[in-house]
């Protein structure tokens, strides 16, 4: 697979180019296709395999699309992880591929001002990159509304789990996980890596 198999409009395919990536990733020629069908989608690839990007550039299409059916209010896309870090990481990617239609990404964590991250989601972003108990201080506090949300990831959803629930004996979390993954997605395709 080349990018040019993904059907991208010149401003993504030449924002890809500027990032000097010459083929897609394994995760990348798997992955891209389901999310841009649509479908739901359980990924399972190491950091370093390019999963971050076979994410945001669907999301960034499915934005598109929605956004001239849908006027409205809060993110189109939602984006939830573990850590303050890996929400850095992932919002510096939103922004560099989302800034080539004019997207924009908020990043919303614990230990960041509430108040400056209120107003940010209050000026408005399609996207939202953020840890969960965070999110759900600003949607509590009506800083956002997640109505309009319509494309949502949970990335490093196994370590969100861990941290979470991490009194569970270590044996049961794969089952946990599996099951939680079944009750939240429709039919989902897997994708190893
Ligand atoms: P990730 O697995 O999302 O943490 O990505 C790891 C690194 O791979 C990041 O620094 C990306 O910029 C880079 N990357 C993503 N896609 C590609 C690609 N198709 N070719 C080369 N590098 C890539």
């Amino acid at each position: 697979t080349s990018f040019a198999h993904f059907g991208f409009d010149e401003q993504l395919m030449n924002q890809i180019r500027k990032s000097e990536y010459t083929q897609p990733t394994p995760i990348q020629c798997q992955g891209v296709p389901i999310a841009l069908s649509g479908r739901d989608m359980i990924g399972i690839a190491k950091t370093g395999s390019g999963k971050t990007a076979a994410f945001i550039w669907p999301m960034l299409v499915h934005i598109m699309d929605q956004k001239e059916l849908e006027q409205g209010e809060g993110p189109i896309a939602v984006i939830v992880c573990p850590t303050r870090e890996l929400c850095q990481q992932i919002h510096a990617e939103c922004k560099r591929f989302g800034k080539v239609y004019g997207l924009r990404s908020v990043a919303v964590y614990g230990g960041g001002s509430m108040w400056e991250q209120a107003k940010a989601l209050q000026e408005g972003a399609e996207i939202v990159v953020c840890t969960p108990g965070r999110l759900i201080d600003h949607v509590k506090k009506k800083a956002t509304s997640l109505q309009r949300v319509t494309y949502l990831v949970f990335d490093e959803a196994d370590r969100m789990f861990d941290m979470g629930f991490a009194l569970l004996f270590s044996a049961t979390f794969r089952k946990k996980i599996e099951k939680l993954a079944r009750d939240i997605l429709t039919d989902p395709i897997r994708v190893v890596q």
